[in-house]
């Protein structure tokens, strides 16, 4: 079995936007600059967004990360948005999910502009993938594509079935696998015979944020399975994939944790180059 380094994967492809940001300053004098937008204090968000902004530093972007307290009112975070979407040197903008109930997720998304939407999730980039058209790729989904690509690079008429159809995940997956020519199945809560679907798959991706849902005996011999789920255990961090059951199967596997969340973060900083690159154009 192959298990799939997304720790290392993540490492090369940094090592690559950090060359490829060495060589934007010298053609434009200027580096693509991320800035990420905190509220609130909740613990898993305030470390993802640490992360972010080492990384970031790492490769030579420009980051900031603007903080606000649970409080703040939604007008105020909308005005910052849209004065950041006004910011020649802001060449994406992230705002961290979740955010607290009284701020509407929707309006906030819709703020950004949608060529600084480093997360993908603006409508007009998720209509931009699902018609093949240029835009940001969500993250997380795009890192998953690359480590499925390592592992097999023409994936023509593959089977593959999504677990989860959240616009964040499943859904975004599901274009670029059937950008690939795989035939792809999306299935969700109210799936019937998830077992039965998930045994005809070559490529499986599960993201449902259900500790070991994906068992052993639903996967075919040879399948590529790629596990997005983080959830929190007694035991530490675990994903949405029996690992022990489903590493004796499959062709490859990723870890929890160490295989799509480095990739995640590596693809935030790959999204804001790309940001920059259009908006040179
Ligand atoms: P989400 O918005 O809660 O979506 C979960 C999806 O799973 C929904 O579509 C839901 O179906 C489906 N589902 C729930 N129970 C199911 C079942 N028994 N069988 C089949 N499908 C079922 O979650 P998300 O934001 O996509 O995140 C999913 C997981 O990935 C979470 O553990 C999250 O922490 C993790 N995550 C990891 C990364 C990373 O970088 N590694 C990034 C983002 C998220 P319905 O639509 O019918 O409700």
């Amino acid at each position: 079995m192959i298990l799939i380094d997304g720790k290392k994967a993540a490492s090369e492809l940094r090592e690559k936007l950090k060359q490829e940001v060495v060589e934007l300053k010298s053609k434009y004098n200027k580096v693509p600059g991320l800035t990420v937008i905190l509220i609130g204090d909740m613990t898993p968000s305030q470390i993802y967004v640490r992360n972010k902004e080492k990384s970031a530093n790492e490769v030579g972007l420009k980051s900031e990360v603007i903080k606000y307290p649970d409080s703040i009112d939604e007008k105020t975070v909308l005005n910052k948005i849209s004065e950041l979407n006004n910011d020649e040197t802001v060449s994406g903008i992230l705002v961290q999910l979740p955010l607290p109930k009284h701020i509407d997720k929707q309006k906030i998304i819709e703020t950004i502009d949608p060529s600084k939407d480093v997360d993908g999730l603006h409508p007009m980039n998720v209509g931009n993938l699902s018609s093949g058209y240029q835009g940001s790729i969500p993250c997380t989904p795009l890192g998953c594509y690359l480590l499925i690509k390592k592992i097999e690079s023409n994936l023509v008429g593959k089977k593959a079935v999504m677990i989860g159809r959240s616009n964040l995940n499943g859904k975004a997956m599901a274009q670029l696998l059937l950008q690939e020519d795989c035939t792809v199945t999306i299935t969700h809560s109210k799936t019937k015979n998830l077992r039965e679907e998930c045994l005809q798959a070559d490529v499986i991706v599960a993201a449902v944020g259900i500790k070991e849902l994906v068992k052993g005996d639903w996967i075919k011999k040879d399948a590529i399975v790629i596990d997005v789920g983080i959830n929190k255990t007694d035991k530490g961090i675990v994903g949405d994939v029996d690992f022990d059951e489903v590493s004796k199967v499959a062709r490859a596997l990723t870890p929890v944790p160490g295989g799509v969340g480095p990739m995640t973060i590596a693809c935030l900083l790959k999204n804001t180059i790309e940001c920059f690159k259009r908006s040179q154009l």
